[in-house]
């Protein structure tokens, strides 16, 4: 039978398992995500079983795509089952049942931004002291409440301090529902107790989804694992695959003892476990399992590969985070000369900050690239500006994105106007909407107040009405152009305006393809999918083949024939939070061990003596996982007991205490959007990579790479002007700092 061709005996057992509990259990590259499919397939194939009863979860977007890929690979076109990630699961729960919790089903979701300007309003509400309770930490104690599946009514409030934090996620949370919004924790935190509160509705999901599989559940948190015993119910349909070795969201509550209790949950449970790796090279597979056998917390386990032996792990320092960034291009080139293909090549970094000079190299040697996460397109001011005029028109009780347009552009609505609206919508408990309208007709503000908003409630209603009868994109550029936004772009300085106006119109195109998809659904879709997939805007150009960039979080599950690590420094990877921390020490670990067995083929380990990364210059030394690693596995691994002193130090003062280090991972660097760094190289006197430039005729630019010495110097500038790329003589072009 062709389904189960290809498979081991082990995996054989998985997929042919009939009902009741499933656990998988096995290493990387063992299988597991080849057991999930093949078992749908088979299911639907060999057991009659409607593809519409099935649902598979996953934790990113690009997983849940791929893993479609696969089944529809397998199964031909035709219905498919739902096969997606925890999170567009509950939003599209909720929006067929949020109204049992009182909620509007065109709820908005809201991005971490979003939920820092409520939490604001909330801590001023509560006169909080914002040393002492600094908004990140509020928004990253509510986030693991909500992780935990504790409601603000159950956090105990044991002491002054936790009180404090129930008050604000209590007052947070009635925020959110006046703005009919919900954040990402919401969405599974709602569903879980829609389900416990609306047994009837749970009911309807338990008659449709008969068959429940979740990938890489090592990583659930006690939130998501309520809503998948849930949604096992009494049948316990329910197959989960994971590895402990791969757990790496324990910092977002993610709870290992999920996968190693799951025998207690569920007793009649069937365990299978696979020890065959089918991916790396044998160098590769030992490579990472040295790095990982380091830890304490960890059931012994070993896989074994039929792979060759393949290649030595290749490990490098670089000067500096520059030369690191050219050795990944020349080694992508070396690779695409031997026949390799791009997207078959991965560069994987700890921080999102570390991607900047990466993207900037790989523009210069022109290496097509993508990056998953990091800078959203979404997240970006004049998108997410516009963005806001369209989710007041789909949910007008959506207080954070009025009140980020009632001005945006100046309309000559001043703070006093705005406070004094929000005051009267806080005494009625009534949408800041509902209380504009009161303001733009009744007596709550004085004349001239009086009529700009006014004049602003017009304005929107007819966009209201145009949203009735123009297309999605259509809707968007008349919304760009009649609200002034366009002509106040067009009235900056070229280089910063210019950016900007091709953002929104990448916006408009990314509209104009969504119509022409299948399934389009209008407005609430698109906002939607927007919420919930970061790296939607590269998935169009999917097609074209491009090396990936991305943290190795998000690279969990795939697969890369090449790839790179890139900062294997202590402070940067391990990240500077986890050297006094040995859980969490374990959990870096763990990540490097995911980070290795991602590739097939060959393996980079690089490093720089000096980086000047966090707005620093940090000197530091080799990741402390190199030396785990055997030297017969590895290709310069003698230096490094000759690199720099193996002592920890950094040039700057010790940032690893203050809250930006803290939380860097999870910020989004939404302002290092346009930011270039301006790291002179040693040995170029005058001009760098990075400098910004001026030329006479085409305006400001970034030198993107230099070329030739001496009077045959030549630049390769991108300017603004031209949206690309120019290559200049350095001695004749006249070139101004800028
Ligand atoms: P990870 O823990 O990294 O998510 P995984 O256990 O899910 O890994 P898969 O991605 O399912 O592993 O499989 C790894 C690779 O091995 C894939 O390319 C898959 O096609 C291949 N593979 C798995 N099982 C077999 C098999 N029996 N025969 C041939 N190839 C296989
Ligand atoms: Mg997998």
């Amino acid at each position: 039978m062709k389904l189960l061709h290809n498979l081991n005996p082990p995996q054989k057992e998985a997929v042919q398992h009939g009902e009741g509990p499933l656990l998988v259990l096995a290493g990387a590259g063992s299988g597991k995500t080849r057991v999930i499919v093949h078992r749908i397939a088979y299911l639907i194939h060999e057991r009659g079983v409607p593809p519409w009863q099935i649902l598979a979860v996953t934790f990113t977007n690009k997983a849940a795509g791929e893993m479609r890929e696969r089944i529809r690979h397998m199964l031909g076109d035709g219905e498919t089952p739902l096969v997606s990630t925890f999170h567009s699961t509950c939003a599209r729960f909720l929006r067929n049942d949020i109204k049992s919790l009182g909620y509007d089903p065109n709820f908005a979701i809201y991005d971490d931004k979003d939920c820092e300007r409520l939490l604001k309003d909330c801590s001023a509400e509560l006169n909080l002291d914002e040393k002492r309770y600094p908004v990140k930490l509020l928004g990253s104690s509510i986030d693991e409440f909500k992780n935990q599946g504790m409601t603000p009514f159950d956090v105990p409030a044991d002491s002054p301090y936790q009180a404090t934090l129930a008050r604000v996620y209590r007052c947070y949370q009635e925020r959110l529902k006046r703005c009919n919004a919900v954040d990402f924790g919401d969405l599974l935190l709602l569903t879980v107790q829609l389900f416990e509160e609306h047994p009837e509705v749970l009911e309807k999901y338990l008659k449709r989804y008969r068959w429940i599989m979740v990938d890489e559940y090592q990583d659930t948190n006690p939130v998501q694992y309520r809503l998948v015993q849930l949604l096992a119910g009494e049948r316990q349909n329910l197959c989960v695959v994971g590895d402990d070795d791969q757990s790496i969201y324990g910092w977002r509550g993610a709870d290992i003892r999920n996968i190693l209790e799951f025998e207690k949950d569920f007793p009649n449970v069937k365990v299978v476990k696979l020890e065959q790796n089918y991916r790396s090279t044998k160098n590769i597979l030992d490579g990472a399992w040295h790095v990982v056998q380091k830890n304490r917390g960890r059931k012994p386990k070993r896989l074994w590969t039929d792979n060759p032996e393949g290649e030595s792990i290749v490990y490098r320092t670089l000067p500096n985070e520059w030369e690191e960034a050219r050795l990944v291009c020349r080694e992508i080139e070396r690779f695409l000369s031997e026949g390799g293909d791009l997207s078959e090549v991965a560069v994987f970094y700890r921080t999102n900050a570390q991607s900047r000079v990466i993207e900037d190299a790989m523009v210069a040697a022109s290496v097509p690239y993508h990056m998953v996460g990091g800078v959203r397109f979404y997240a970006r001011l004049e998108v997410k500006d516009i963005l806001a005029y369209l989710k007041v028109l789909d949910n007008p009780a959506d207080d954070v994105s009025l009140k980020r347009i009632i001005n945006t552009p100046p309309r000559g609505i001043g703070n006093t106007t705005v406070q004094r609206i929000a005051e009267f919508a806080n005494e009625k408990g009534i949408p800041f909407h509902d209380a504009m309208l009161e303001g733009a007709y009744g007596p709550l503000l004085p004349a001239a107040a009086k009529g700009k908003v006014a004049a602003f409630v017009n304005e929107m209603e007819g966009y209201k009405a145009l949203s009735e009868k123009l297309p999605l994109s259509e809707l968007t550029a008349a919304v760009i152009n009649d609200s002034g936004y366009y002509a106040r772009l067009k009235s900056l300085p070229r280089d910063e305006g210019q950016d900007r106006i091709e953002n929104l119109q990448e916006l408009v195109t990314a509209m104009q393809v969504y119509e022409t998809g299948p399934g389009e659904k209008g407005l609430a879709d698109f906002l939607e999918q927007v919420a919930l997939v970061s790296d939607l805007e590269h998935e169009g150009d999917g097609k074209k083949a491009s090396a990936t960039l991305m943290t190795l979080h998000s690279a969990k599950g795939l697969e890369f024939q090449l790839v790179f690590m890139i900062g294997m420094e202590e402070k940067l990877f391990p990240h500077a939070r986890a050297l006094e921390n040995p859980e969490q020490m374990e959990e870096e670990r763990r990540l490097c061990y995911v980070g290795m067995t991602r590739a097939k083929k060959r393996l980079f380990l690089l490093n720089v003596r000096r980086r000047h990364i966090f707005g620093q210059e940090q000197m530091n030394a080799p990741a402390r996982f190199i030396a785990d690693i055997p030297k017969e596995l590895l290709d310069g691994g003698d230096l490094w007991q000759r690199s720099e002193p193996s002592h920890n130090f950094s040039s700057s003062s010790s940032s690893s205490h203050n809250l930006a280090s803290l939380f860097e991972d999870e910020m989004e660097p939404e302002v290092a959007d346009n930011e270039v760094r301006m790291v002179p190289e040693d040995g170029e006197d005058g001009i760098w990579v990075g400098m910004k430039v001026r030329h006479a005729q085409f305006g400001p630019g970034t030198i993107r790479k230099i070329e030739g010495e001496g009077d045959n110097q030549k630049v390769i500038v991108w300017f603004n002007s031209l949206g690309g790329p120019k290559k200049l003589l350095v001695r004749f072009a006249g070139l101004e700092r800028a």
